[in-house]
């Protein structure tokens, strides 16, 4: 079942589980080659979870990140393919038709792979929101697979851009060129800006899967000075107030 929902700012956001095991062990590293710098128990392992949230305000129904997709999805190499995105959307009560907009934080294969089913977009009515800079640098089955299918629906962000009333994708570069958060309130829809409790003690600490190391600790560093709570991608808890640090 999904876990429980918050209401920020007049805007409900319910997290989905997604999916939750370890990576793949052609990508999996131990943690201190992971997180560089980074103070580990011995042996301790990370087990992701795979979260989506779905976001409700003014009768618009928005998802932000649609998981690791079905069993061919580009995902399936490294993650516990298939997700369970399509059951927890109908355990809130919300058919594939109902989503008005789908909001990609970044184009990687576990947080984009779910838009598209066996014959196309797998929330037809839905448009798509992903930054430029994304969608300039996606290669390979993220393109092929992903990408291309969604053509007729993207609608392509260039930075910072208020999707709604009170929700606004910030962009957020670094994890990818066009990573971006969903901001509600002092609530951001994190992505991968943070990816382990690590960063949250120590922001400067990057991540080896990064695109830009640097610039994504900029951006994490300036995330947690912005917003009170982090909805995350892979934390096991949905919500983390970033004076957790
Ligand atoms: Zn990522
Ligand atoms: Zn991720």
């Amino acid at each position: 079942m999904p876990h429980e929902t918050k209401i920020v700012s007049g805007v409900e956001v319910v997290p989905l589980c997604d999916a939750v095991g370890p990576m793949g062990t052609h990508i999996r590293k131990p943690l201190p080659e992971m997180f560089p710098g980074g103070t580990f128990e011995e042996g301790e392992e990370w087990i992701l979870h795979f979260h989506c949230y779905l976001l409700r305000a003014a009768g618009r129904t928005i998802l932000v990140d649609t998981g690791i997709g079905g069993t061919g999805s580009p995902a399936a190499s490294w993650a516990p393919v298939p997700g369970r995105l399509p059951e927890e959307l109908s355990a809130v009560g919300v058919a594939p038709e109902d989503v008005d907009l789908v909001v990609l934080t970044h184009l990687h294969s576990d947080h984009a792979s779910g838009c598209v089913g066996g014959d196309g977009p797998a929330f037809p009515n839905a448009r798509h929101a992903v930054q430029r800079a994304d969608l300039d640098w996606a290669r390979g089955p993220m393109f092929d697979q992903v990408v291309a299918p969604l053509r007729d629906s993207l609608q392509i962000l260039d930075g910072t851009t208020e999707l709604l009333p009170g929700i606004t994708a910030v962009h957020t570069p670094g994890h990818t060129p066009g990573h971006q958060t969903v901001e509600v309130g002092d609530l951001a829809l994190s992505g991968d800006v943070v990816l382990h409790p690590v960063q949250l003690r120590d922001p400067s600490i990057t991540y080896v899967y990064d695109d830009d190391p640097e610039l994504a600790a900029r951006s994490r560093m300036a995330l947690l000075e912005r917003v009170a709570v982090l909805a995350t991608g892979h934390f096991p808890e949905p919500f983390t107030p970033t004076s957790a640090r």
